[in-house]
This record gives C-alpha cells, structure tokens and sequence, in this order.
C-alpha cells in the first residue's frame, strides 16, 4: 500500500502514466481511499493541463520543475 507521501513523489509520473501496471493500481486503491491525494493528484493535474496550454517554448517554461515544486509545498 502507497503512503501518501509516496503519492506526492509520484505526482507527475501518475498524471503522464509513466507507471507500471503494478504501480497504476496501487495508486488507484489508494486515490480509492484518500480524498486528499484525489484532491492533489486533481490539481496536479489540471496544473499540467494549464502548463501544456500556455504559448510558451520548453526552453521558457520548464513545466516539469513547477510540478516539481508544486509536490513540495512545505519548501
Ligand atoms: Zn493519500
């Protein structure tokens, strides 16, 4: 079973599904149980889905720092 410290770890490879079979379920079963990762894994989302829209180059705008940053609120 995924901690949901785990979770935020996880965080962009779950909403771009780098994740084995194995992983994606754990994931779910977890998502299942844990309104607040759902919530998190949401937003991270529609955070990427804003990311992807914005007319901006990689070389710019490096989405996968900001995600990166997003999963660590306490810093
Ligand atoms: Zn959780």
């Amino acid at each position: 079973m995924l901690t949901c410290r785990e979770m935020s770890e996880l965080g962009s490879d779950i909403i771009e599904s780098h994740l084995s079979l194995r992983t994606r379920l754990a994931v779910l079963m977890h998502l299942r149980m844990c309104s607040r990762c759902k919530l998190y894994i949401k937003q991270l989302r529609l955070t990427s889905d804003v990311l992807q829209r914005l007319p901006f180059q990689d070389e710019t705008v490096d989405s996968q720092a900001i995600l990166k940053k997003l999963q660590t609120p306490d810093q």
